[in-house]
């Protein structure tokens, strides 16, 4: 195998990501590029955890956890980077202890805050994609809002009971997240989920994450991916920038 000009990879990255190395679109340059990214995942929910593990073992050089949360046993049918024995830990520095382990050749940080408007351009500032692991669309919206105004690709992901939904935002190109939803759903309250839907969901944010930074493949880009669990299809919706939209304006900058 064809080691790198600047050796970015070591021999212990070049074994560990061996057979992602070897797809023909990817190589080697896409692990180096990989290494030298970071990664805001926004959220450890089901969302979250499921996407942050996929991150790691991908070999993301830099992934920043966040969240303002303890881990609750209702939390661990489906937010699977918790633990029994987790119940009462702050979600950022239980999973971030995990990912060392599963990856120890990758930075991780750790950020027990709650995402607010003032906050949030210092937290995504750094990010070359932002992932959504949210759960509620106030916070969505302010993400879309900072990640519109630093530039910064969203990859939004959903989920209700065994549907949900995903597609990738880039600023200045496609359809930003107010564009597609100007206005928040009413507030469904606690809402059911199986574990399965975000696992899902989260790994195609991260199929997502992965072509993005290394630049093949067709992305979910102006278009919205909905799965339905239970009647077991999978469908896309074209989606577009609304000239209207209150955040990006629908401009072409
Ligand atoms: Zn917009």
């Amino acid at each position: 195998m064809k080691r790198a000009k600047g050796n970015v990879l070591t021999n212990s990255d070049l074994s560990r990501y061996r057979r992602q190395i070897l797809y023909p679109s990817f190589g080697w340059q896409g692990q180096e590029k990989l290494k030298r990214s970071h990664v805001v995942v926004a959220g450890l929910g089901g969302l979250g955890t499921s996407a942050s593990i996929y991150l790691a073992c991908a070999g993301m050089g830099h992934i920043t956890l966040v969240d303002c949360d303890r881990v609750e046993l209702s939390n661990l049918n489906r937010q699977i980077l918790y633990w029994d024995e987790d119940i009462g830990e702050e979600k950022p520095f239980s999973a971030a202890r995990k990912l060392a382990k599963l990856n120890p050749s990758i930075k991780i940080s750790p950020l027990l805050e709650r995402i607010t408007q003032g906050n949030v351009r210092g937290i995504i500032m750094r990010a070359d994609v932002v992932i959504d692991g949210m759960d509620n669309f106030e916070t969505r919206f302010i993400l879309n809002s900072a990640c519109v105004a630093e530039r910064i690709p969203f990859i939004h992901g959903g989920v209700n009971g065994l549907i949900g939904e995903v597609t990738t935002i880039i600023p200045g190109e496609t359809a930003c997240f107010a564009c597609i939803f100007p206005e928040a759903p009413k507030n469904k309250g606690v809402i059911p989920v199986f574990g399965m839907a975000p696992a899902l969901i989260a790994t195609l944010q991260v199929m997502e994450v992965v072509k993005l930074l290394t630049g093949f493949g067709n992305l979910l880009t102006n278009r919205m991916l909905y799965i339905d669990g239970e009647g077991m299809e999978f469908t896309i919706a074209n989606l577009a920038k609304n000239p209207e939209c209150r955040v990006c304006g629908g401009s072409e900058s």
